[in-house]
């Protein structure tokens, strides 16, 4: 298995650095390619590695061969989870920490690599212009006076056994509409592949809690959403707490929320659109 080393440090411009980076990944034709994680790289690999088809990971703290296979460690979820995983995708960029790339590449017997001379342009060129138009309505307002958080509960069954999904983005959309309020949501939520179809208005920006968002508003309204310590540590700027949940013994209720409303979020809610006008 061929493992090439990129002992990049220094300084760089984006475009040069993109261009001679991918030139080095296609023409070394090493299986496994290894770059210190410095600013430079950061700043340009991931480009680079898309340029030349290449997969890559970032951050990793050890590779080692097991079996023919190369095996790399990094933390996620914000150094919470140590994971090690491997992939078949080749070349596979691998950017390990700047600490540890000498021990890396040399544990790994790395051959080290030669950056070529790339004559790349440094001047963006100007084909023609086009109207960006207006965009989508941003749901994060962080000037609003109240967050308006939704929770995986929106996209549960309810009590007649169905899915309400369009029901519960109208619903959701109306109200920030109509209070002007900002949007947030639970992990769960952002996370769950059949919501970010019919909350096409949420992404992970809007997730609020220990690995999302510390919003601050004067007021914030939970809703369909259990209250876990994990979102709820997000809340701590938030003054004003009231939650809607069917479950009298959720997160909110003891003692996370002034006020908890045990009630259908669907129904609630569309009550207050309606007095909203
Ligand atoms: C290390 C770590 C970090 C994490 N970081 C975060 C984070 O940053 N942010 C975050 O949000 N989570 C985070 N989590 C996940 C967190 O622990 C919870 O799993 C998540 O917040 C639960 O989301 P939820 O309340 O939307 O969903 P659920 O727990 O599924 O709760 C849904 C709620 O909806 C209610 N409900 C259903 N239908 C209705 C209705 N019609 N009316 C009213 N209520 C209804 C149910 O009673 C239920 O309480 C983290 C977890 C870990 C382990």
């Amino acid at each position: 298995m061929k493992i090439t080393a990129f002992n990049v440090s220094g300084n760089g411009i984006f475009a040069v650095d993109t261009a001679v980076f991918a030139e080095a990944i296609r023409s070394c034709g090493a299986e496994v390619v290894l770059f210190p994680g410095n600013s430079r790289v950061k700043r340009s690999v991931a480009a680079a590695a898309m340029r030349a088809s290449a997969e890559i990971d970032t951050n990793v703290t050890d590779v080692r061969i097991e079996n023919d296979k190369v095996i790399a460690q990094r933390w996620l979820y914000r150094q919470r989870i140590f994971a090690e995983f491997s992939r078949s995708a080749k070349p596979w960029v691998i950017v390990v920490d700047p600490s540890l790339y000498g021990e890396i590449a040399a544990k790994l017997g790395a051959e080290e690599g030669v950056l070529p001379a790339v004559t790349a342009e440094t001047r963006t060129k100007t084909n023609g212009l086009e109207a960006a138009g207006s965009g989508g309505e941003s749901t994060i307002k962080p000037d609003s006076a109240l967050l308006f958080v939704a929770g995986a509960g929106w996209t549960k069954k309810q009590a007649d056994g169905a899915l309400h999904f369009d029901e519960a983005a109208s619903t959701i959309t109306g109200f920030i509409g109509k209070a002007n309020a900002s949007l947030g949501s639970s992990k769960s939520l952002v996370d769950m592949p059949e919501a970010a179809a019919a909350f096409t208005f949420m992404s992970h920006m809007n997730q609020v809690g220990q690995t999302g968002s510390t919003p601050r508003h004067q007021k914030g309204l939970a809703t369909c959403c259990h209250g876990e310590e994990p979102h709820v540590v997000g809340w701590r700027f938030i003054n004003e707490r009231r939650a809607i949940n069917l479950d009298a013994n959720c997160g909110w209720a003891q003692g996370k929320a002034d006020v908890v409303y045990v009630a259908d979020a669907f129904a609630v809610m569309k009550k207050v659109n309606e007095l909203l006008g």
